[in-house]
């Protein structure tokens, strides 16, 4: 892993510290490629960090996609992180681990009437091939023993559990006419508590 410097990023929502994480990942064919991941931090951690693991989520986060929430809780995130202290790790997962490319392909199935689940089952992926090993390293870089996690994804939980001590705290978006079957399937199919 390697780690950049830090550097002082002013946003709409307060002063962050931001710097970058970067790891080499083996892809299937057996060549690796650099993956460079993001935190967003406030100078003042807090005794026990506000912490949102966030996937990168290109249609949300910059262009307002309403097919999902993401751009929503990034933003939710900010705020309550700017007021309480901890930081973002933006990891450069899109599509829930598939890339941006198949994502796309992805939505095309569901214009078709796929769910999202469905939609990445039939282009051959699992319905979340998201991988949070990355986090343990850069919670660990940190000294972060205990966080206050932003999700409502109890396999987030799961997994970042086995690096710290992790308390939930919900983090709840309104629901749009264009998300309100997606944020369904991920209550019913991916267990996430809405
Ligand atoms: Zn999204």
């Amino acid at each position: 892993m390697d780690i950049s410097n830090q550097a002082n990023l002013p946003t709409k929502f307060g002063n962050f510290i931001i710097q970058s994480f970067r790891e080499s990942v083996a892809k299937n064919d057996g060549c690796s490629c650099d993956v460079e991941h993001l935190v967003v931090m406030t100078k003042e951690l807090g005794a026990i960090p506000l912490v949102r693991v966030h996937s990168e989520c290109l249609t949300g986060d910059v262009f307002s996609s309403m097919k999902c929430d993401c751009g929503d809780e990034l933003q939710i995130a900010m705020k309550r992180i700017s007021k309480e202290g901890g930081m973002i790790i933006y990891l450069r997962q899109e599509g829930r681990g598939i890339g941006l490319f198949n994502k796309i392909n992805a939505y095309n199935l569901q214009d078709k009437g796929y769910d999202t689940v469905e939609a990445n089952e039939a282009l051959g992926f699992k319905s979340d091939n998201r991988d949070y090993t990355i986090v343990g390293k850069i919670l660990k870089y940190f000294n972060i023993e205990k966080i206050r996690l932003l999700t409502n994804n109890p396999r987030k939980v799961e997994e970042i559990s086995r690096f710290v001590n992790v308390e939930r705290d919900s983090i709840l978006a309104t629901p749009n006419e264009y998300n309100k079957h997606y944020l369904q399937i991920k209550k019913t199919k991916l267990g996430h508590i809405l």
